[in-house]
């Protein structure tokens, strides 16, 4: 059986929805998960911004154009006025759902709920059309089975059982429809896996029962050898490694959530990205196999700050390091890249909301130096140890550009490259020319 995930712009028109149905309905069983329609959780997050300001006629006009668009998309789904009629209810009792707020309480338990309304009323549009064309489907509801436990992890016993109770209830099912992005929290509310977090719940559901395959379904087609915003001529690269592909993700690749890469490589099921404009071109297959001898591809991640602490009392001590990490771990604030030398430390941050209170607790450690505007740029391949040139190859198709901090044998995929952000179009373009 397959997961197959459908992201927001696959199912942001009419006309989209009518495709991915049209997908699915190849006769195998198979999981398909939805993102909201494009753009609905960004006004979600809108309307709850509005509300904590109490701003309520703010939060209506929100829901206002959030309502005239889904109004319209049903227009254009459905060809019989009895499922015209049912799709303008459903819409309707989301949007009064979503309004009821501007009139009642609203606190953080109620801003978690309107978040997951984009997902509950895309699947119910789209369950809705599979039946108006008498395509068998099911809905799964993500809220029976989907949780996080207290340290917001996902629930993996919990995920497995209750998701093979609901295989075995519908086990003839061919189509069964859930939504991407919600769950329910250790206290039984409903929550969510982080903003983009779709593919996570696709790959978390994969590992769960066990699928033979997850397929994430955009509009470009798979995963590309560098960034296709700043290089032209970029190549979708057909097959590459769980841990390459986590790289990639993490620095810079938009295609694929991080997250999701963990639960598929754990459970060592493949990942196929796919394009829903060009349902037959073969994509990107992520899986255990590492090519060997190759650089797969370079990506780029933005707006990185970089902290320098220099201490003398660095030199022959030990503690320091633990010192400085315990300052980012207080607050919460993760590290990304690190070098060092025997008098300093370099560390890469991509949240700077904290960067005041962190450079005054360093600044007991040390001078600490601080350059904003920063990119990394990251270059996955096989790049073990005995590999050897391809470390020399990448750093001379950047020998142009000023390199502020070199991170090498991290892991056997990947270096990374820290540089000045007017630098990266020129560095990521000599890449892609010294090495595809
Ligand atoms: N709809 C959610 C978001 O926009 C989840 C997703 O699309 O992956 O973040
Ligand atoms: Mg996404």
């Amino acid at each position: 059986m397959k997961v197959l995930k459908f992201g927001g712009t696959s199912v942001g028109s009419a006309e989209r929805i009518k495709s991915v149905a049209e997908l699915v309905s190849d006769g195998e069983r198979k999981i398909v998960v939805l993102s909201a329609m494009s753009g609905t959780t960004n006004s979600l997050e809108e309307v709850t911004r509005n509300l904590y300001k109490k701003d309520n006629e703010g939060a209506n006009k929100v829901i206002d154009e959030l309502e005239k668009r889904y109004l319209d998309t049903v227009e254009h789904l459905f060809s019989s006025g009895e499922y015209n009629t049912k799709g303008k209810g459903v819409v309707s009792t989301y949007m009064e759902y979503l309004r009821s707020f501007t009139v009642d309480m609203f606190t953080v338990y109620e801003e978690k709920a309107i978040l997951a309304q984009g997902e509950l009323l895309t699947t119910a549009l789209f369950y809705y059309y599979m039946q108006e064309q008498r395509k068998s489907s099911v809905l799964l509801p993500a809220l029976d089975y989907m949780r996080i436990n207290s340290k917001n992890e996902p629930d993996t016993r919990y995920i497995e059982n209750n998701l093979k109770s609901l295989l075995e209830k519908y086990n003839t099912e061919k189509v069964l429809i859930t939504q991407g992005y919600i769950c329910r929290n250790a206290f039984g509310e409903i929550d969510n896996l982080q903003r983009g977090g779709s593919d996570y719940s696709a790959s978390l559901i994969g590992a769960a029962i066990k699928a033979d395959e997850i397929q994430i379904w955009t509009d470009i087609d798979g995963m590309h050898n560098n960034d296709p915003r700043v290089v032209e001529d970029t190549q979708s690269i057909s097959e590459l490694s769980f841990d390459e592909a986590a790289e990639l993700a993490y620095f810079g690749a938009k295609i694929l959530h991080p997250t999701s890469v963990l639960p598929a490589k754990l459970a060592n099921i493949p990942v196929r990205l796919l394009n829903t404009l060009e349902p037959d071109a073969s994509g990107t297959l992520i899986s255990s196999k590492q090519e060997k001898n190759r650089i797969t591809a370079v990506a780029a991640k933005d707006n990185i700050t970089a902290i320098k602490i220099k201490s003398g009392r660095m030199l022959l001590a030990h503690g320091f390091l633990r010192k400085v990490f315990e300052i980012f771990e207080s607050y919460k604030t993760p590290i990304d890249m690190i070098t060092t030398s025997e008098v300093g430390v370099s560390v890469t941050i991509d949240d700077d909301t904290y960067l005041d209170e962190i450079v005054t607790d360093l600044n007991k450690y040390g001078t600490v130096h601080v350059d904003e505007d920063q990119v990394i740029i990251c270059v996955v391949g096989d790049l073990v140890a005995e590999n050897k040139g391809y470390a020399h190859k990448i750093l001379e198709a950047v020998k142009h550009v000023p390199l502020r901090m070199i991170s090498y044998g991290g892991s056997n995929y990947n270096v990374s490259l820290l540089i000045n952000a007017k630098d990266k179009e020129s560095a990521l373009k000599a890449l892609s020319d010294k090495l595809f």
